[in-house]
């Protein structure tokens, strides 16, 4: 099952890319839903607010006045923490039922506006921020909404900010004009799905291309995951596009320190099942051929191509990754001559899918590097 978080701003489009996503297949998760479904007549949260905030939270019928609720439960933090105490456990738990209760091939959209305020971004495979500008957002809520303005206002106000959306967005959908077309995104999440739940994972021809701005935080979020499945566990950027300026195949790798290789295999199901499958080496390699000193990773999305080192922290390997990043990172003139080269083994391996020969032909030059990486490590410990 791929779990999708769809987020974004009060009126910026949420549930009608939630609608387009359900008219594709998949199963979508409505937060808000869930929220007044934990509250219904006759539930026991209902009677759990009753306690807390008294019988005249209630209409006339016995079902919950939501104004007068509100009135009482945002007057002070107290009272907000108190009303969250009561819905959020019920929430997570509908939300987990419905989840498990989703067909194991299922693509399950979860549709929740406070997805960046509840920093909910990691558990997710992916996340999709829906965006609208401000200004957009408040006519469409005062007008087909017909919500008052100040409040309309007041609300968008009050939640996170397009920066903050923005950081945790894997896909950045802009419903400002027209509804934008899913097909490509909904063709990815197809694709998703079916490499996670086969254990395959997203490969490509290695094509060198300039050095992307957006790849620090497109790795940060990436990391974010890869250490929660990992139970907490330190995670690097490392390798060419974590060098500003570096060209570099669109593959981001990570570095997950691990205490030893018995707990590599043992994280090999979690980060398989959080979009991570295993990679190598096989039971079946003679030790003396494949590198039992890490286990790798690759990342499941076909739209974010990921490699993923689990290595004892460290250890010669561990160090080795990041002293080459550091010293590629400051020295300006190391980075222009590997740049050089990975661009014109990439033209000469252009149709090598796996990507070896290329890595083959890097061989000398990363052989030399040892010494000058050295060198410069040497330097930064006197
Ligand atoms: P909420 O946070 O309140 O749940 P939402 O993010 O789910 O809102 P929608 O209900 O999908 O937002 O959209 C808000 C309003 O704007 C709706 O009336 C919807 O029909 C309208 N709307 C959505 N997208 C567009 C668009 N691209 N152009 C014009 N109107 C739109």
């Amino acid at each position: 099952m791929l779990r999708v978080g769809l987020t974004g701003g009060i009126g910026s489009g949420k549930s009608t890319i939630a609608r387009l996503l359900v008219e594709n297949g998949a199963v979508v998760i409505d937060a808000d839903k869930l929220a007044r479904e934990v509250l219904e007549p006759g539930s026991d949260g209902l009677a759990e607010v009753v306690k807390a905030f008294g019988e005249d939270v209630l209409q006339a019928d016995g079902s919950l006045d939501r104004a007068a609720l509100a009135a009482k439960a945002f007057a002070s933090e107290e009272a907000r923490q108190t009303l969250n105490g009561i819905t959020h456990p019920r929430i997570g738990a509908l939300t987990g039922q419905r989840m498990a209760e989703a067909p194991e091939d299922a693509i399950v959209v979860h549709d929740i506006p406070l997805l960046v305020e509840r920093d909910m971004a990691a558990v997710y495979h992916l996340v999709i921020v829906v965006f609208a500008d401000s200004a957009t957002r408040l006519e469409r809520l005062v007008t087909s909404r017909g919500m008052d303005r100040q409040d309309a206002e007041k609300r968008i106000a009050a939640q996170a900010t397009d920066e903050q959306r923005a950081a945790v967005a894997d896909v950045w959908l802009d419903n400002s004009g027209e509804v934008p077309d899913v097909t490509g995104l909904w063709d990815r999440l197809v694709g998703f799905e079916k490499n996670l739940r086969s254990g395959a994972y997203a490969s490509g021809a290695p094509i060198v291309v300039p050095y992307d701005g957006r790849w620090p935080a497109q790795a940060r979020r990436i990391a974010r995951r890869i250490s929660l499945a990992a139970g907490g566990r330190h995670v690097e950027h490392i390798g060419s596009t974590s060098v500003p300026g570096l060209a570099a195949k669109d593959v981001l790798d990570f570095q997950l320190a691990v205490e030893d290789m018995e707990t590599a295999d043992d994280l090999r199901e979690a980060l398989g099942q959080a979009g991570f499958p295993y990679v190598g080496p096989y039971e079946d390699t003679p030790r003396g051929e494949g590198d039992w000193s890490k286990r790798v990773h690759a990342g499941a999305d076909p739209g974010r191509r990921v490699n993923l080192h689990l290595r004892v922290e460290g250890a010669a390997n561990w160090r080795w990754a990041v002293d080459f990043r550091d010293w590629l990172r400051n020295d300006a003139g190391a980075r222009e001559e590997y740049a050089d080269l990975k661009i014109e083994l990439s033209q000469r391996f252009a149709g090598d899918a796996g990507g070896f020969a290329y890595g083959e032909a890097k061989e000398p030059w990363m052989e030399a590097a040892v010494r000058r990486v050295e060198a410069y490590r040497g330097g930064q410990e006197s």
